[in-house]
């Protein structure tokens, strides 16, 4: 496979061919944030958090760093006045949804995001969809999913598969930047295993 040469933040970075530029910053050590990528899992570009400024062909674009592969000469900058203001956005978004995650409560710190910029609505997903894909590409389980669409799109656990596959695995969970997969989880739970129904009559107690 051949290689590739780039800038990232002015440091020359020679990386595979095939590498995102994610992986290219990383490899000499300028993070970038994100909070959808995980090494074991296709690049998804939810959070987009990873947004970089990228020069090519004469031209400076937006693009997510976890999806875009590198580019003979391309020229990276992550850290921009204009980068720092959507990912402020960002998390001002995601902090609506879920205030006390403490991976998006370090990276607002970071950027300045106000917690209180947006109404509250906190159903606590941010819908990464780490969750769904490691269950699918790692586990191909495929127990939790994605539901309905637009602004009433959420993860659920589809009880009958996660019936017979969850008990024992929850390798979902630590992944997971906020809370919203336990409580998930511990909803569908419930469903799967309703409450022994209270028998009627008691014969000590004169019910
Ligand atoms: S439940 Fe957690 S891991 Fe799953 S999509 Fe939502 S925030 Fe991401």
């Amino acid at each position: 496979m051949s290689e590739i040469s780039l800038q990232v933040d002015g440091k020359q970075v020679t990386v595979e061919e095939g590498m995102t530029i994610l992986q290219a910053a990383r490899s000499v050590g300028v993070a970038i944030p994100t909070l959808c990528d995980h090494e074991k899992l296709a690049p998804y570009g939810a959070c987009r958090l990873c947004t970089v400024e990228a020069d090519a062909h004469g031209r400076t674009n937006l693009i997510a760093a976890c999806q875009h592969p590198v580019e003979k000469d391309l020229v990276i900058r992550t850290r921009t006045e204009q980068l720092d203001r959507i990912r402020k956005v960002l998390l001002e978004q995601m902090l609506a949804h879920a205030p006390d995650s403490e991976q998006i409560v370090a990276l607002a710190q970071i950027y300045g995001a106000d917690p209180n910029r947006f109404e509250k609505d906190a159903n606590f997903c941010i819908l990464c969809g780490l969750c769904v894909r490691y269950c699918a590409e790692i586990k191909q389980k495929h127990a939790v999913g994605f539901f309905d669409r637009g602004a009433k799109r959420e993860i659920n656990f589809i009880p009958e598969i996660a019936v017979r596959e969850c008990w024992d695995c929850k390798e979902c969970f630590p992944l997971c930047p906020t809370s919203a997969l336990q409580a998930a989880y511990v909803l569908t739970e419930a469903l799967m295993s309703p409450p022994e129904p209270v028998a009627k009559g008691c014969g000590g107690c004169g019910g």
